[in-house]
């Protein structure tokens, strides 16, 4: 059996620079908070843990004088209680989603309401929303919304969302809401990081039978990839890490390909390439 690895994948500039700004914290004390997990990948999480980076879900439990914003960034709000804490803030935020919330604020103050593609629930969704003081709203499917901004809209995208499904998302508001619309601004702000990775999949899916994308399932640009790589028809199979592979998946394949999420390190793809080499020699 022999094993591709798509010509991209795994840790992103983003992330990268955000476990190296943890790491080089650590290097200097022995203990730092982190609000949420550094990245979406638990056992990047578990690692920086045995550091010493702890995740804690509310600043109300940061009980170092320092605290670490994540990739994702963090809402005005947040920002705010930060400052009012006396905490120092270590801000990860990447720079493509600090330029997200920045052209969202900015348009809001220009007298938009902000609609992003993406999901309410994601962490950086969220924290863009938290800088719009309620003129924005996540939505995924204009035809199912019921609450969708009238007159002035501007449209954004969650940064991991591909760039062709944020298009689609814009025909298809426009074409839903054409009567209630005014002046509508479009303005991509999806990740190219992401994008790449996404093409490269479908490029390795060309050359095998089976994909195994690897990354933490609670990654969204993770779930994308493990779509899109779906959707060129070879059989696909999202996997937190080896542990996750099943021996029955490889019976009769001659050709396994392998990608990663933007919040995977390296190593889990070795670690995965590893174990497939020894299920083909057993
Ligand atoms: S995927 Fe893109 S936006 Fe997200 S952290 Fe990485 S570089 Fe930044």
């Amino acid at each position: 059996m022999d094993i591709v690895k798509a010509d991209l994948f795994g840790f992103c500039f983003g992330v990268r620079r955000a476990v190296d700004i943890v790491e080089d914290k650590l290097d200097e004390r022995k203990r730092i908070d982190t609000l949420g997990p550094i990245v979406h990948n638990p056992n990047v999480v578990e690692d920086l843990s045995e550091k010493g980076a702890e995740v804690v879900n509310s600043l109300d439990n940061v009980d170092t004088d320092s605290v670490i914003i994540t990739a994702h960034g963090a809402g005005r709000d947040i920002h705010e209680e930060i400052e009012d804490k006396g905490l120092n803030l270590i801000d990860t935020t990447c720079p493509i989603v600090k330029k997200a919330q920045e052209t969202a604020e900015d348009l809001v103050q220009k007298g938009y309401q902000v609609v992003i593609y993406g999901e309410n629930d994601h962490t950086e969704v969220r924290n863009i929303l938290g800088w719009l003081d309620g003129k924005g709203v996540a939505i995924l499917d204009p035809a199912k919304e019921v609450s969708i901004p009238e007159g002035r809209v501007a449209l954004l995208s969650q940064t991991t969302k591909g760039k062709k499904y944020f298009f689609d998302f814009a025909g298809k508001f426009l074409r839903e809401n054409k009567d209630k619309l005014e002046d509508v601004k479009i303005v991509d702000t999806t990740c190219g990081e992401t994008r790449r990775r996404y093409e490269a999949a479908e490029r390795m899916a060309e050359q095998v039978e089976l994909i195994l994308v690897v990354g933490g399932k609670n990654s969204a640009n993770t779930r994308k990839l493990a779509e899109v790589a779906g959707n060129t028809g070879v059989e696909t199979h999202h996997i937190k890490d080896e542990s996750e592979i099943e021996p029955g998946w490889l019976e009769g394949v001659e050709r396994v390909g392998i990608t990663a999420g933007a919040s995977t390190p390296e190593s889990a793809v070795s670690s995965v390439e590893e174990t497939l080499r020894k299920l083909n020699q057993s």
